[in-house]
């Protein structure tokens, strides 16, 4: 069956962002956000409808599933569901979640990201105009029985996309390391030095519990006894 073209104006954003990554970039190929919105200029919240396409299986990975893409890459992964086939992109509308039950999610997860713990509104630093605002996400997890599942999990929307375009003051950042404790500066060079930083077993379950949607984080809590 011939595609149609992804250029075609009135199919609709998530169909046309789908057939650009089938046509223009290519299973397994990187692309930016420049040129995902050079190519769609003009074309409103194109980001937002590309990430729609999740919803339809389709993989498309940012630097947080894949460490090798720069902040502005992402990877088109691997096809979902031929969206721009009549029929194939109607389910969005029984998967989507509704005011209300977003208004429990947001509650249930102390009104934070669960990624960042940046709350609603607040700035991502003192040097940036940028606020959050957080949104419901679909967290893919592994239960404890070995079964895969999608639970949902507030982020905020810097976390929801992977990194975003950030100015960064160097002047900034090295008034703070030389403002550390000789201690602490030692510390931090060490993990510049091995370009990573060294979790404690204690750290690191922190961190992965409190990513945790609320289901998966009463297991865990139930599970300490
Ligand atoms: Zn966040």
């Amino acid at each position: 069956m011939q595609l149609p073209s992804w250029q075609t104006p009135n199919l609709g954003t998530m169909k046309r962002a789908a057939l650009w990554l089938v046509q223009v970039v290519g299973e397994g190929n990187s692309f930016t956000k420049e040129q995902l919105r050079d190519a769609f200029r003009g074309v409103a919240q194109v980001d937002r409808r590309m990430r729609d396409l999740r919803d339809f299986g389709w993989k498309i990975d940012t630097n947080r599933e894949d460490v090798t893409l720069e902040a502005n890459e992402q990877r088109f992964v691997t096809m979902g569901e031929p969206v721009w086939e009549p029929g194939k992109a109607t389910k969005k509308v029984s998967s989507s979640i509704t005011a209300a039950q977003r208004r429990e999610l947001l509650a249930r997860d102390g009104y934070k990201c669960r990624s960042c713990g940046i709350a609603a509104g607040e700035a991502y630093s003192s040097d940036t105009y940028e606020t959050a605002q957080l949104d419901v996400a679909r967290r893919q997890l592994t239960l404890t029985d070995g079964t895969g599942a999608v639970q949902l999990v507030i982020e905020c929307n810097r976390c929801r996309v992977g990194g975003r375009e950030l100015t960064v003051d160097l002047n900034e950042v090295m008034g703070r390391i030389h403002r550390l404790s000789a201690l602490e500066r030692k510390i931090i060079a060490g993990w510049i030095a091995a370009d990573k930083r060294e979790f404690s077993e204690l750290e690191s379950l922190w961190a992965a519990y409190r990513t945790l949607p609320a289901e998966s984080r009463d297991e865990v809590r139930g599970g300490l006894g």
